[in-house]
């Protein structure tokens, strides 16, 4: 740990999350009128810089633990790709994430911007990798502990308004995911200038973002999401991630953005 890095406080970690992550996430880009206050402070509610992975005291962002064991998705996502996941995968995230932000601030120290380009390239990178999978954890349950089934209340009103019913959410969803090219992610988000809901395929950790929408539901269909357990056959993994998609956690995403 660098004392540049440390020096980075709650907000700004917090507000360079909403610029590179999956989408402006808890208050991000926008006009500071009263109600974008508000629902950034909602937002904000719901994403805790714990739940996003930053670290208080170190000023570091952190791998954060599940909320729920390894094993907990079975059948539908198996222990050794959770573990693997999260352990290996997010963490490379993480450390690259730091990494970057470490050489940025060198680069500010010494007036040396002749890789300013890489080094944001991997901040947009790994920074959007660090927090589409804290999302990512948290947007799966265990069935037992309400994931799968359909959302209830005002999201299941708004999916029925803007894609005409859970069946055609559901089907354009797992199809916009089956069709990232390459690795990416598929994502389920409230567009707040129309407010209406959408979908959006993601490549990689950060392209094809739509500024201002926030992230409901996503799901990462990176090969290492499912090859060891799904090998080549993403449409299976998809179809199985429904059965844990966490609609608790949706509608408090959606609620909070929306108040
Ligand atoms: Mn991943």
């Amino acid at each position: 740990m660098t004392r540049t890095t440390a020096s980075i406080d709650r907000r700004s970690a917090v507000g360079i999350l909403g610029a590179i992550g999956a989408t402006a996430i808890a208050g991000g880009a926008g006009t500071a009128g009263a109600q974008d206050v508000a629902r950034a402070g909602g937002s904000a509610a719901v994403l805790t810089p714990e739940l996003l992975g930053w670290d208080e005291k170190t000023g570091q962002y952190v791998l954060p633990s599940l909320p729920y064991p390894n094993d907990a998705l079975e059948p539908h996502i198996d222990a050794e790709t959770m573990d693997i996941h999260r352990t290996k995968h997010h963490q490379a995230y993480v450390t690259g994430l730091n990494k970057a932000l470490a050489e940025l601030a060198r680069a500010r120290e010494s007036g040396d911007f002749a890789l300013v380009k890489h080094w944001s390239r991997e901040l947009a990178f790994h920074g959007g990798g660090h927090v589409n999978h804290c999302l990512f954890w948290r947007m799966m349950a265990p069935p037992a502990q309400g994931g799968g089934g359909e959302p209830s209340g005002d999201l299941a009103a708004a999916i029925a308004r803007d894609f005409g019913s859970f069946e055609k959410f559901s089907a354009h969803f797992q199809a916009a995911a089956g069709a990232v090219e390459g690795s990416g992610w598929a994502w389920l988000v409230h567009d707040r200038a129309s407010g209406r809901l959408l979908i959006q395929q993601m490549e990689k950790q950060q392209n094809m973002l739509l500024t201002g929408c926030t992230p409901l539901l996503g799901i990462d269909v990176w090969e290492h999401a499912y090859y060891i357990k799904y090998r080549n056959r993403r449409a299976e993994y998809v179809k199985a991630f429904m059965n844990v998609a966490n609609w608790g956690f949706a509608a408090e995403l959606y609620g909070s953005h929306m108040s």
